[in-house]
């Protein structure tokens, strides 16, 4: 049904909240390269005298004022400032653009002078002076270079956004910046910030108390006055039941109907949702009347090839209007040139954690006025626009004012095991911009401790070490014994966890890979992990539903779904990495290439660990993988429970006569379901006990990259979890139902299951 939007209204999107502004004073000369008509290009002047004068530099300026392709070139030029810059972003898919944008205005070859460093994909070289870098990956060098020594400069972009690196990375510049002061090359920081909210980053570097003033380390703002036209903003007179449906015809009904030159750019929540729009509106514009311009659909998500990504820049042909499908990554992070109409879907997918319940959750959820502000603005960057926003007045103003930072919704494992290498210990001491709650911080803590990642002395044992040390260093006093047997208590990193912070997974990917020797299953751990660190390689063509869902099922597995993924990856190395093959079995050639990168980037990591560790180097041939051994395949998924012990679940009793579908997890209590696109959810009866990468909330709650597995081996591969008698939850695990109904039965009989089923499999 089509949204009605209600009476118009025009909303300067300029706030009106006044940031410590240091004015524009003089005017730089305009040169010939492509940023210098940019707002950003009068300021060129007074930020250098500021970062000259001051260590730390918080520039505010709308989006699209040219602030993360221009100030990064800009500072790199300043040869007074020596070395290295680097600009952090919290997405990828913004690295990776703003460096193959910034290659292009210097023309020069990504990598050479200016470069990329995401996860799994490094193109910089010991030339490259500006790095634009993911704050993860920015993170992880900190944790070998604490004092970020290779770099002048670092830049901190898009920090009202608040996400989880760029918040701890706060904390990591400003102590790298304390530990140069003396230095020959002091650390400058830049926070670059779309909002005028800067007062957050002002007080955060300001000089603690009882340091000695001085106005190089007094942080200073730096404003760029931005160009913004007015922006219509409409209201829907109703919430719409499907956002989607009303997004494509809100489009259509734009295009149609409305006055204004330029594109559209309509915000939804993620991948499932853009491709599923730009289905719908492809069908539907092929309808359009002939004399009407046609519209040309451009999807941007993190998962498209480059190339594709970047037609979203591209201007559209004469006589076509680009509908730019994207997510919040468009409300600041990435600037489409051309968009005079929005569409605000309202929605955006974040991340949401209770410690109290130990569930993490990607959601969709409203967005916060703030964000609903930025996405309005992207209309008015080249005239006057339109916003339709696809919810009523009265919602608006029950929005949130501002998004809460995501350190304080977000399960934090990781991050604590890399403040631990950094030598943090005490974490209630770091600088945090916002700390996070502490029972997401013990909760971090006690998730580690389960891994062996992390060990926290008894206080017997921290008294013991403390008694230990005053006998060697004669008598103390009693503060001081008292805070050694405070320091004495603070975390500490076992070997093993750091050998899992030295590799880009998450804790419990890491632990998996880590642990794979043991089982005598590292090639397929390899596989699998890296399969994991890539989007889902299943591609379903609306035309070719049926098709492609026989070629997937071939590649099915009942036991894992990890066991599909390494199937897939079997048969691509098996097909010589061929694309015809891909394409016949509907699968993403890039996805499947992106995945052996990975792969092969793991193996030369696990490579380096195993030279320092003395322990079995990985295989770098391909072993024989097709036809996986039963033996082979148990070894895989006893692993998967000592990577993921905490990711138990045990299927609940059958409700009455409905046969038990629903699922416990065993570290949260929380009831599941497995997620329909495993095979495993097809299965009868349902495995009594599984292992889970992920539990996802959409309608309802979902396991997702299970794999079934036996209750023995729960005991033995994480015995310090898993008791028989002592856990209750383990003692009441399935009355009456008998050790044979075990994952290793159960999968016999899904494999002749399989077997039977495949030639009619959907
Ligand atoms: P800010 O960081 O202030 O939001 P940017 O430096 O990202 O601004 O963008 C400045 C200008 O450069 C914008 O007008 C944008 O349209 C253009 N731009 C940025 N990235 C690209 C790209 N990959 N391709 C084409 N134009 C781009």
């Amino acid at each position: 049904c089509a949204p009605t939007f209600l009476g118009e209204k025009t909303f300067d999107v300029t706030e009106d909240e006044e940031a410590e502004v240091v004015p524009i004073s003089r005017h730089r000369k305009q040169s010939a390269r492509p940023g210098a008509m940019l707002p950003v290009a009068q300021a060129y002047d007074l930020l250098l005298e500021m970062c000259a004068k001051h260590a730390t530099v918080v520039v505010v300026g709308e989006t699209g004022s040219g602030k993360s392709t221009q100030i990064p070139q800009f500072l790199m030029e300043q040869r007074t400032f020596g070395g290295r810059v680097a600009v952090t972003q919290p997405r990828r898919v913004a690295a990776i653009s703003l460096a193959q944008r910034v290659c292009w205005e210097r023309k020069c070859k990504l990598g050479t002078l200016v470069g990329h460093c995401v996860r799994f994909d490094d193109r910089t070289s010991r030339k490259t002076r500006l790095r634009f870098l993911t704050d993860g990956m920015l993170l992880r060098e900190a944790m070998l270079d604490p004092q970020l020594l290779k770099y002048s400069v670092i830049i901190l972009d898009e920090a009202h956004e608040r996400s989880l690196g760029t918040d701890i990375l706060f904390g990591i510049v400003r102590r790298a910046q304390r530990a140069r002061r003396q230095g020959r090359m002091p650390l400058r920081v830049v926070v670059m910030s779309a909002t005028l909210d800067v007062r957050t980053f002002l007080d955060f570097f300001k000089p603690d108390e009882g340091e000695p003033e001085d106005p190089f380390h007094r942080p200073v703002a730096v404003h760029i006055q931005g160009r913004q036209y007015g922006v219509q903003v409409l209201y829907a007179e109703d919430g719409q039941k499907d956002y989607l449906d009303a997004a494509v015809v809100a489009a259509i009904q734009a295009h149609l109907e409305e006055d204004l030159p330029g594109d559209i750019l309509i915000f939804l929540t993620g991948q499932e949702e853009i491709e599923a729009c730009a289905e719908l509106l492809e069908e539907r514009a092929r309808r359009l009347p002939a004399e009407t311009a046609k519209l040309l659909v451009c999807p941007i998500f993190a998962a498209l090839p480059a190339h594709e990504q970047m037609r979203v820049f591209e201007p559209a042909p004469e006589g076509t209007r680009k509908v730019v499908l994207a997510t919040n990554i468009a409300e600041t992070s990435i600037t489409i040139p051309g968009v005079r109409i929005v569409i605000d879907t309202g929605m955006v997918k974040a991340k949401a954690y209770s410690a109290t319940s130990g569930l993490e959750l990607l959601q969709v959820v409203p967005t916060s006025q703030e964000q609903a502000w930025q996405r309005t603005g992207r209309a008015g960057r080249e005239g006057p626009g339109k916003c339709f926003r696809l919810y009523p007045e009265s919602a608006f103003f029950k929005l949130r004012p501002r998004t809460v930072p995501e350190i304080k919704r977000v399960e934090l494992s990781q991050v604590v095991l890399q403040l631990l290498v950094l030598g943090v210990t005490d974490l209630q001491q770091f600088d945090f911009v916002d700390a996070p709650p502490r029972a997401a911080l013990t909760q971090a803590l006690f998730n580690l401790v389960a891994l062996g990642a992390v060990r926290i002395p008894s206080r017997h044992e921290a008294a013991a070490a403390v008694a230990a040390t005053a006998t060697t260093a004669g008598s103390v006093s009693a503060d001081a014994e008292a805070a050694a047997l405070k320091k004495a208590q603070l975390p500490h990193l076992t070997d093993l966890g750091r050998r899992m912070a030295s590799l880009p997974l998450e804790p419990m990917h890491a632990k998996f890979l880590l642990d794979a020797s043991r089982f005598e299953c590292l090639d397929h751990a390899l596989s699998v992990a890296a399969m994991c660190s890539v989007e889902s390689p299943f591609y379903t063509p609306r035309s070719a539903r049926r098709d492609a869902i026989e070629a997937h099922a071939r590649f099915a597995s009942f036991e894992a779904d990890h066991l599909t993924l390494l199937n897939v990856f079997n048969g691509f190395r098996e097909a010589k990495t061929s694309k015809d093959w891909c394409k016949a079995s509907f699968l993403k050639f890039g996805t499947l290439i992106k995945a052996k990168r990975v792969r092969d980037q793991l193996v030369a990591m696990l490579d380096k660990d195993s030279a320092r560790k003395d322990s079995p180097s990985p295989p770098t041939k391909q072993e024989k993988t097709d036809d996986m051994t039963e033996d082979a395949s148990e070894k895989l998924l006893r692993c998967l429970v000592s990577g993921f012990p905490l990711r138990i679940a045990q299927r609940l009793p059958p409700d009455g006569s409905v046969p038990g579908t629903r699922y416990r997890t065993f570290a949260e209590g929380i009831e599941a379901r497995i997620h329909p696109s495993s095979s495993l959810a097809r299965r009868d009866p349902m495995p009594e006990w599984v292992v889970y990468n992920e539990l996802v909330l959409t309608s309802k709650k979902y396991l997702k990259m299970v794999a079934a597995v036996d209750q023995a081996w729960l005991m033995e591969c994480a015995p310090h979890l898993f008791k028989p008698t002592a856990n209750p939850n383990l003692s009441s695990a399935s009355p009456g139902v008998s050790r044979d109904t075990s994952a290793k039965h159960d999968r016999r009989k899904s494999r002749s299951k399989r077997d039977g089923d495949a030639s009619d499999s959907k």
